[in-house]
């Protein structure tokens, strides 16, 4: 086996100094996925690079100036960073239902958001709440900083958009919309296992009629999908249980799930069915638990 070298940058000029000495360098947050990698021996990088020493990546901000009155939460916070700021969950409690359940104590502990994200897996947990919030991602290179929705962040299984040299810095939220309520479900085999179904859903109501609507689903496709057909049949009409059971309808449609060790593709297909219905109605009736 060829040695390992591990390195704690405190800035980004210092991570891309040892990129441009170990290009296939690959970069380390919580390691709660990577290291599983390393160990199994699925990934064999001669140099690891921690983003954990960087501040700049640290830190949630909610209502901050620099952000035009919106939220910028540092790409290595942790789960229970998030878990633990009551004001972000007050103003997106649906990132607070993603949070709760993820993992474990240990793995919440160490687990970041930019990490989630960078992984690409298609049942990670925080996509979908996220992609419902029309969040954008911060992705910073020796070249300069860009700034994308993240909807088009992820490309496939295990694949973004990141430069090789970028990192994801941040993530940013503007302020939710008002009259808005969002909810977050998930199914896995057990508690501390990943979601093989998992939703999100945001809606925006005028008495009984829906002005906005985001729902995006994990475990289902190939990357975090959200599901535009649902949201356009959803806008602009009256909620109610027949709209509610055709958007249900059209959720299992627009799914594209595959067969594998924790589900079957059609009882993943029902189930986001079922769990969208679910999520909706709870957050027409504005139950959080
Ligand atoms: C027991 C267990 C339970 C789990 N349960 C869940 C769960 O319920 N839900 C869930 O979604 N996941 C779960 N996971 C998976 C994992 O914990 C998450 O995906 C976690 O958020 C990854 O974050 P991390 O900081 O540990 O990433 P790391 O393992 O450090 O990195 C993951 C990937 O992202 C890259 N990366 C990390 N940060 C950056 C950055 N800022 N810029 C560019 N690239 C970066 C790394 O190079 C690597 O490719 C679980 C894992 C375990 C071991």
């Amino acid at each position: 086996m060829s040695e390992l070298t591990y390195h704690r940058p405190k800035t980004l000029a210092e991570v891309w100094r040892i990129r441009a000495e170990f290009p296939e360098a690959l970069y380390i947050a919580g390691g709660t996925d990577v290291m599983g990698l390393v160990r199994s021996g699925c990934v064999g990088p001669k140099a690891l690079i921690s983003l954990r020493r960087i501040d700049e990546l640290h830190g949630i901000e909610v209502n901050g100036a620099a952000d035009g009155g919106g939220t910028r939460i540092g790409s290595s916070s942790t789960i229970d960073d998030v878990l633990a700021h009551t004001a972000l969950g007050e103003r997106y409690p649906v990132l607070h239902d993603a949070a709760r359940p993820f993992g474990s104590v240990q793995v919440r502990n160490l687990a970041t958001v930019g990490g989630n994200l960078c992984n690409a897996s298609p049942c990670a947990g925080m996509p979908p709440p996220l992609l419902v919030l029309d969040a954008r991602v911060r992705l910073a290179g020796p070249e300069g900083e860009r700034e994308i929705p993240l909807g088009e962040f992820f490309v496939g299984p295990g694949e973004t958009c990141l430069g090789p040299d970028e990192v994801l810095t941040a993530v940013v939220l503007d302020p939710p919309p008002s009259g808005t309520r969002s909810r977050y479900l998930r199914k896995g085999r057990v508690s501390t296992d990943l979601a093989f179904v998992s939703i999100a859903v945001l809606l925006g109501l005028d008495g009984d009629r829906c002005t906005r609507a985001r729902v995006a689903a994990g475990a289902v496709a190939p990357r975090p999908l959200r599901l535009r057909a649902v949201e356009q049949l959803l806008e602009g009409r009256r909620i109610g249980p027949t709209l509610l059971s055709e958007a249900r309808a059209q959720v299992e449609r627009e799914v594209s799930p595959i067969t594998d060790v924790r589900a079957s593709a059609e009882y993943r297909r029902h189930l986001t069915g079922v769990l969208f219905q679910r999520a909706a109605e709870s957050t027409l009736n504005g139950d959080r638990r």
